[in-house]
């Protein structure tokens, strides 16, 4: 007896607690607007998280800022991103800079640079400095988390938490449902398509389709209160000698990060450290998931002792938390029906059968599509890439692009009565515009072409 066929005889003695057109395996940025998406779309939908709220790595991971928008002369990715940036902003809990401060692909003014770079809106990849302010969004994540769930409920979405994805039921090659792990032992959740959105591949991985092994460093995140961010602003501007000695000292003690080891949130004096950078730690182990959260804690406490003795602005600073969520970028990836290489996203590589977009890039729909197995979607950090081109190209906005692709792509499926590696992109790319959102249809002025083969 092999595997799926022990799964799925396990499966026919699980009790079936809902059952639904689409599945969605995946409470974080993909998975919920995956679900959201097809919810809108007419779909019944049951959607799966393993915690007790929303978001992923943008809540429970506290990911503070949704870039990789923008391509220096438009918005690139609006849709349920943009939805959801909204809500936040109207309660006051997300920051973004207003069209006169965006300098689009021309080198911002020194005080406009000024006014931004600490809320981390810039353009990261440009060579030159100081890097541009783009559109990009500074968020509180217990807004994310409200506004998610205000989406998903207000949809009409079956949530379901506590629940932690264990195996994929597959009969003749389709994905026909999951079965997950709760307080009152395992249960089925059946599906006429089911999305993966779980960010490491589970369930196309349990399913049988194809995947890669990537990996790439691992984060413990932090918020530090206290802060005088005026003094510490002024500091760095006006002092600047000092203020980069002591800023390679700091770097020294957390060994790697990012430009900035600290960032502000729409919380006054309350700033979040997307750092340390953590080299070897495999995402999916338990012993270097545990492990990273001792190292990353300890690197983390060097720093802050270190601020609150040197750095002005951090005298009384202290630890709001660390993320619940262990900060992992990469682990599985689908080797899914095409492989988005780095030279595609570096070149702007335009695909006829784009769904989404992200930066300047473009997100084939073959490439949410598995091989092997039939029914099943993959949207978020774990979407058909190499590892090289997923480290360009996973930040969250472009997650729930590809999220709200899928969900299209399934009622699209069902709807037609066909499979879903045999929807059109056409007509998925007609709906992501008439729900608001850019499938990169349309390629921009500096997009480039494969050539025929
Ligand atoms: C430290 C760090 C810094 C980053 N910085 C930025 C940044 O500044 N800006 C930016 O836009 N992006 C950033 N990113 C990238 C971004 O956060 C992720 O790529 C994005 O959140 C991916 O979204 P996702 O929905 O695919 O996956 P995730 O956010 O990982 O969400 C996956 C969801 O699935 C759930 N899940 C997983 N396994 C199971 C299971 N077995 N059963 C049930 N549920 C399950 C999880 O709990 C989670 O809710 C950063 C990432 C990290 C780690």
């Amino acid at each position: 007896m092999n595997l799926l066929e022990i799964v799925k005889r396990r499966a026919a003695s699980v009790p079936v607690v809902d059952s639904a057109d689409v599945v969605v395996v995946g409470g974080g940025p993909a998975g919920i607007a995956a679900a959201v998406s097809a919810a809108r779309n007419g779909a019944s939908v049951v959607l799966l998280e393993r915690y007790a709220y929303l978001g992923g790595l943008a809540t429970g991971g506290m990911v503070l800022v949704l870039d990789d928008m923008h391509n220096q002369t438009e918005i690139s990715v609006r849709g349920l991103a943009m939805e959801i940036i909204d809500r936040m902003h109207s309660r006051g809990l997300c920051v973004y800079p207003p069209e006169s401060d965006r300098r689009d692909s021309v080198r911002g003014t020194a005080e406009i640079c000024r006014k931004w770079s600490r809320w981390g809106v810039c353009d990261f990849h440009v060579n030159y400095r100081p890097h541009p302010v783009v559109f990009a969004a500074a968020f509180d994540p217990d807004g994310f988390k409200q506004a998610s769930l205000d989406m998903v409920g207000e949809a009409g979405v079956r949530l379901r938490l506590h629940s932690w994805f264990q195996s994929a039921i597959v009969e003749d090659g389709r994905a026909t449902g999951v079965i997950v792990e709760s307080k009152q032992g395992p249960q089925a959740i059946r599906g006429k398509v089911v999305i993966d959105a779980t960010g490491d591949l589970d369930v196309a991985a349990s399913a049988g389709a194809p995947f890669s092994d990537g990996s790439f460093i691992v984060t413990t995140v932090s918020r530090i209160g206290g802060v005088d961010t005026d003094l510490a602003e002024k500091f760095q501007f006006e002092e600047p000698d000092k203020f980069f000695k002591l800023e390679r000292e700091a770097k020294k003690i957390i060994r790697g990060c990012w430009d900035y080891w600290w960032l502000k949130t729409p919380l006054p004096g309350i700033v979040w450290c997307n750092c340390p950078h953590m080299i070897g730690f495999d995402g999916l182990k338990v012993e270097d998931l545990t492990a990273a959260e001792f190292e990353g804690r300890r690197r983390m406490q060097a720093l802050l002792e270190f601020a609150r003795q040197r750095v002005p602005g951090f005298e009384k600073a202290y630890f709001v938390d660390f993320a619940p969520q262990t900060g992992v970028r990469q682990t599985r990836l689908l080797e899914g029906e095409y492989v988005v290489t780095k030279q595609d996203v570096l070149e702007r590589i335009h695909f006829p059968d784009s769904v989404c977009r992200g930066r300047d890039y473009y997100t084939p729909y073959r490439a949410l599509v598995p091989k092997q197995v039939d029914q099943l979607l993959v949207a978020g950090r774990h979407y058909s890439a190499t590892s090289q081109a997923q480290k360009l190209s996973r930040e969250i906005p472009p997650c729930m692009a590809m999220g709200e692709a899928t969900g299209i792509a399934a009622v699209l499926a069902l709807e037609a009565g066909i499979t879903v590696r045999d929807v059109d992109a056409e007509a998925i790319q007609r709906q992501m515009r008439a729900q608001g959102a850019d499938p990169g249809d349309k390629p921009a002025a500096n997009a480039q072409f494969l050539e025929a083969a």
